[in-house]
């Protein structure tokens, strides 16, 4: 059997219902996300196990929870002894390893391009900006200077990358490493940025295109066959469901569920899982299809007996804010999901009350007490608080991480 070259895409902030979305627009018939989810295996119960950015990426990539691989925040790198991550298993087997990164916090000083062979960073402003936070750190404040004079004169503003670049990097990588077994990952970050619930839809149909573009050239490497696509995101968004915007508030389903695709013409056909299942198991299922052995390390688990059939069961999932702003921690099974906040906890049977309306805690103690239990052996309560310097909040404003309004 040949190899099987893998293309992984994330999209930031995108709901799990971005197929109801793009049907609202009378989009979802010819958009290109929900052809991959008619034609390949679509997980309609998939959550992310940290709900910010670089800490979700980093759990994926590693198959790990943010506890173990220390980013548990923005701003923070990649702890040297977690590992192997899933580029550097894919380069020792030979592949050729590309990343594609949008935003500022993912580019290469924080380690997250450790394993790649190719990282396109989102602007090499990112690199003076990171070493000048660095000497921030030591109390030379160069990093506070240079934010000043980013807001005053407008300029280094480098924060994000629009998906037009995005994806002419991620041909011009496809285009020097497919002679080889690949591996691609690809981070759009263009849905972070709308000012309107309206506008965040345009942004996925604007995806959505570029998603598209990315398969036709596939297609045109004639690579598509023997090509894995995985589609997912790092966290979802909030629009006020509970009383919060945007993904730092919260722990409840509109932030912790996300899209989760996996297409292979060759090797997967249509289906679909309503398991329980999490981000840190997207990389064991990439190398378990692609025959190569998982590492014992890892903490998620391959999900070929999902798409199977043979397996059948939610797999338990533990998260703890990683936003700076809040307190929460989460367990979430097939049935029930416990939040505990520094003053109180609520429960719900996430089966009969999906949106997370009703807290049940008061009649059904016995299931909050043990899940408390299996939370607790995971996680202190002292959480990741006074993790994050100022400097390092400082440096990320600019993306809008730390601005109240949000
Ligand atoms: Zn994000």
């Amino acid at each position: 059997m040949k190899p099987l070259n893998i293309v992984l895409i994330t999209v930031d902030c995108l709901r799990a219902d971005v197929l109801t979305r793009l049907q609202k627009h009378g989009l979802a018939d010819g958009a290109h996300i929900a052809k991959l989810a008619e034609k390949g295996t679509r997980f309609t119960n998939a959550v992310t196990v940290a709900q910010s950015t670089a800490p979700s990426l980093v759990s994926i990539l590693t198959s790990s929870y943010p506890k173990t691989h220390k980013v548990l925040m923005n701003g923070l790198s990649l702890d040297k002894a977690t590992g192997p991550t899933l580029p550097e298993v894919l380069r020792s087997h030979g592949y050729k390893t590309s990343g594609v990164i949008s935003a500022e916090h993912l580019s290469s000083p924080f380690g997250i391009n450790r394993g790649f062979t190719s990282y396109a960073n989102n602007s090499p402003f990112d690199m003076v900006y990171y070493f000048l936070t660095k000497f921030s750190i030591a109390g030379k404040q160069l990093s506070y200077i240079l934010n000043v004079i980013r807001e005053r004169f407008n300029i280094f503003k480098t924060a994000w990358t629009d998906a037009d670049k995005i994806t002419k990097r991620a041909k011009r990588l496809l285009k020097k490493h497919h002679h080889s077994p690949f591996f691609l990952w690809v981070h759009y970050f263009d849905t972070h940025q709308y000012a309107s619930e309206q506008e965040y839809d345009q942004k996925i149909k604007y995806v959505d295109m570029h998603v598209g573009y990315l398969l036709d050239y596939l297609k045109k490497l004639d690579k598509l066959q023997e090509t894995l696509v995985v589609f997912t995101a790092d966290h979802g968004e909030a629009f006020n469901e509970h009383g919060h915007p945007k993904h730092g508030w919260c722990l409840y389903d509109e932030v912790l569920k996300v899209p989760l695709i996996l297409y292979s013409q060759s090797r997967l056909s249509a289906g679909e899982v309503a398991n329980q299942v999490r981000s840190i198991d997207i990389a064991p299922t990439i190398l378990d299809m692609a025959g190569l052995p998982i590492p014992l390390k890892w903490e998620g688990k391959s999900l070929l007996g999902h798409i199977n059939g043979k397996t059948k069961d939610d797999l338990v999932v533990k998260v703890i804010s990683t936003s700076g702003r809040v307190n929460i921690q989460c367990i979430r099974d097939g049935r029930w999901k416990l939040l505990r906040y520094p003053q109180e906890e609520q429960l719900f049977n996430i089966l009969e009350d999906k949106d997370e309306r009703k807290n049940v805690i008061a009649e059904n103690a016995q299931v909050a007490n043990r899940l408390r239990k299996d939370l607790m052996d995971t996680f202190d309560f002292e959480a990741s608080e006074e993790l994050v310097d100022e400097s390092v909040k400082r440096r990320l404003r600019s993306l809008g991480y730390f601005d109240e309004s949000l």
